[in-house]
């Protein structure tokens, strides 16, 4: 295996300075977040609090085990509600615009409802309403 180009040694520095960032961002904010997207949920689709699940553990687990691919998009981060991949550029953007896309991508698949269905299913929030949350917040 080629050894490591300093280049990626420091985009692998600068995502891991992120990562612990961003999973202490999520933590400090926590009711903060939780506000903004139980807003959303009971202003758009009546979904009161006790209706609502957070996986907050899964969401620092994520942004922990995110990863840097090379992508052709332009996007600097996406999830499957899984795993979280960052464009493999980013990093050179500095630590902040890695931290604020990793807390982005984290609060997808993270805050879960119970539908008021005959299945009583917990299903995700709609991108668009995580998107609306994450606007109130300044995240966007
Ligand atoms: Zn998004």
């Amino acid at each position: 295996m080629a050894p490591r180009t300093r280049l990626a040694k420091r985009r692998d520095h600068v995502l891991f300075d992120a990562k612990i960032k961003a999973v202490h961002w999520l933590k400090r904010n926590k009711r903060r977040i939780a506000t903004a997207f139980h807003a959303v949920l009971r202003e758009r689709h009546a979904v009161d609090r006790h209706r609502i699940v957070v996986e907050w553990e899964h969401a620092y687990e994520r942004v922990l085990d995110a990863t840097l691919v090379h992508m052709d998009e332009e996007i600097w981060g996406q999830t499957d509600g899984r795993v979280i991949e960052l464009h493999d550029r980013i990093a050179e953007y500095g630590v902040c615009r890695v931290t604020a896309t990793l807390a982005h991508e984290a609060l997808h698949n993270t805050f879960l409802m119970r539908r008021k269905t005959r299945s009583r299913r917990w299903v995700f929030m709609s991108c668009d309403d995580e998107h609306e949350a994450m606007e109130r917040l300044g995240l966007c």
